[in-house]
């Protein structure tokens, strides 16, 4: 008993020391012991150990009032990277992020929709790029972070379920088996959801994320967990129904949120309207922009349906923070009073004062989030 309660102690010691290095540039191991409360000796030992794995470095001797010169230290920000991967429609997105969260290296590459094999192979390659560009062998490697939109069997690394990327029950983990590096495979509107409580965790414990891509997604993080649900299938806001034989959704059904709230909803309504082709987010926005009247009809509309869907989950979970976010980022970000007065309308229960509604400020919240899972895993476990 008193073994395990020793472990877990220098265990939390050895945590504590990592998180305030991640916050320093340099610190002595003297203002490690008085800020952190932990005895001269402990830091030291912890210090040699961290030293020994290579995660601190000495920086260099500061001027000391008298006496020994005491030693600087400061994490070596380069000894553990991870990555963070987005699969999504049409794209792979790749991120390459130090110990300290910094992105060495974004890459964006544009797939030929060929299977997801092919995806794989493409992935697979560009990993090995980046990690002889940066000289990272398998050691220096926390884990891969890999977001996809539909529903994953998250301990397994299985996608159960992903119609935008045409796959049923695909393990995706055992591909990555040859780096022998834990892989993380998860929903993107979790991983948003996750990179977004990241950043407000000293204040939040709850949040929920309606994340907006090439469909509609909820990432729920309740008592600062992503909660998954007992089948591994919670926050399909996309195909919760708004109308008897409605619009035609992907998945099959008829009348799901998703096919009047997810960003290919936006594209396909202004083709049909004006007979146009276009094919991009950024192609709508313009047209908003330069106050084409269609485009302008149709995001009114598309806000009015949002807001029912956003609303709705307030009715079921009374959350006190949402998160709006996604590729749709730009066009939504001076419309967030509009949602507000739209989303309270009918409501009886709750208001702008017990539920704060935001939009994110970050477009790609769930690659990064993929980034952090191996970082905040190793600061975690260690
Ligand atoms: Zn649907």
């Amino acid at each position: 008993m008193i073994e395990i309660n020793h472990s877990k102690i220098k265990e939390t010691n050895r945590k504590k020391i990592i998180a305030l290095l991640l916050e320093k540039s340099e610190i002595t191991k003297l203002d490690i012991s008085r800020k952190l409360d932990i005895s001269i000796t402990t830091v030291s030992t912890n210090i040699t150990e961290l030293k020994n794995e290579g995660i601190v470095e000495d920086v260099r001797s500061l001027e000391s009032t008298g006496g020994r010169k005491a030693i600087a230290i400061k994490l070596n920000e380069s000894c553990k990277y991870s990555i963070g991967v987005a699969l999504t429609s049409n794209h792979l997105k790749i991120s390459l992020v130090n110990l300290k969260k910094n992105i060495i290296e974004n890459i964006r590459i544009r797939h030929k929709k060929d299977g997801i094999e092919n995806i794989i192979g493409l992935l697979i390659k560009n990993i090995d790029i980046l990690m002889q560009k940066y000289n990272i062998s398998s050691e220096k490697l926390l884990g891969i972070g890999i977001s996809l939109p539909g529903t994953v069997d998250f301990k397994e690394g299985i996608i159960k379920y992903s119609y935008f990327l045409g796959v049923k029950e695909f393990n995706l983990k055992e591909k990555f088996e040859y780096l022998n590096i834990p892989i993380y495979v998860d929903n993107e509107a979790n991983l948003s959801a996750y990179y977004e409580f990241l950043n407000r965790k000293d204040k939040l414990e709850n949040l929920l994320y309606v994340s907006i891509t090439d469909g509609l997604g909820l990432g729920i993080i309740i008592n600062g967990r992503i909660y998954r649900g007992d089948n591994n299938s919670s926050g399909e806001l996309g195909h919760i129904k708004i109308a008897m034989d409605g619009k035609q959704c992907k998945c099959g059904a008829k009348g799901c949120l998703e096919a009047y709230t997810s960003m290919n909803s936006l594209i396909d309504s202004y083709n049909e309207d004006t007979n146009s082709n276009i094919t991009d987010i950024g192609e709508f926005e313009e047209k908003y922009n330069q106050n084409d009247k269609v485009a302008q009809k149709i995001l009114n509309e598309y806000l009015k349906v949002l807001s029912l869907g956003i609303s709705n989950l307030i009715m079921i979970l009374d959350p006190n923070s949402i998160v709006i976010g996604g590729d749709i980022n730009n066009l939504l970000n001076d419309k967030i009073d509009i949602l507000k007065k739209n989303i309270y309308k009918d409501n009886l229960f709750t208001d702008e004062n017990s539920c704060n509604i935001s939009i994110a400020s970050f477009k790609e919240s769930y690659l990064l989030g993929a980034a952090m899972m191996p970082i905040e895993e190793f600061l975690e476990i260690k």
